[in-house]
């Protein structure tokens, strides 16, 4: 079922970028498995997936050592301050960073391991309550304060768009937020990067792939609803 699935989004991705004029290698598909077992990763791993994304650092740490080495780990949830030391060196990018403060302490636990964490900036595009994220008027701020700290390097975007039955109605979230990494990159901030965008999820991926994605994060697409216990 899973490979099937991989398989169905993979060519609705494909005929996405067709349309975009696109090359499918500039599109990651970042498999979303939080809640699911580990088997499940496993079935995605071996039908060639390597990205794999989770919103919880306790699950990646839970997952990690029973899955391969290669496996890639984004974190792409709400990021608590106490959560970081232990997520660094586990994840290869954090899409979820809303606040100086977070990102100074992705910073100094980044030096202490002795690398550079590269992070997007959680953009809440359509002013939502219940979501985290900076709202654009304040992100090239947020990003002009980050951009000094020596131990995250800024490298795009990030945004989760409203819950729609109809992906059209996000369209204008996704260009807008491709819009805003191409204002702030033409501001040519020091160790700052525009060129990822993550946005795109089960529900309206072809369309953020289409408005210029570079990473999409699939999950009920791939392994079915979540169920929460
Ligand atoms: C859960 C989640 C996803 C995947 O959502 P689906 O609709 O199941 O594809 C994508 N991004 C984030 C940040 C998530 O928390």
């Amino acid at each position: 079922m899973i490979r099937e699935n991989i398989a169905s989004v993979e060519e609705r991705i494909c005929r996405a970028c067709e349309r975009a004029g696109r090359d499918r290698k500039d599109v990651h598909l970042i498999c979303v498995t939080k809640t699911k077992p580990v088997e499940m990763l496993r079935e995605a791993y071996d039908a060639g997936q390597r990205d794999f994304g989770e919103n919880r650092v306790q699950e990646i740490c839970r997952k990690k050592p029973e899955l391969p080495g290669d496996l890639r780990w984004h974190m792409i949830g709400h990021l608590q301050r106490n959560k970081v030391r232990q997520l660094i060196g586990k994840t290869v990018l954090i899409h979820s960073v809303d606040s100086v403060r977070l990102a100074e302490t992705i910073s100094e636990e980044a030096l202490r391991a002795g690398i550079v964490m590269p992070v997007l900036i959680e953009v809440n595009a359509a002013a939502e309550e219940s979501k985290f994220g900076v709202s654009p008027e304040h992100t090239e701020e947020l990003i002009r304060a980050i951009s000094t700290l020596p131990g995250i390097r800024v490298e795009g975007l990030m945004t989760i768009a409203p819950y729609t039955e109809n992906p059209e109605s996000n369209r204008a979230y996704f260009a807008q937020l491709r819009q805003l990494a191409v204002d702030i990159g033409q501001k040519c901030i020091d160790n700052v990067s525009m060129g990822m965008l993550s946005m795109g999820m089960t529900g309206d991926f072809e369309v953020a792939v289409e408005e210029g994605a570079t990473h999409i994060r699939v999950g009920t697409g791939i392994f079915g609803e979540r169920i929460y216990t």
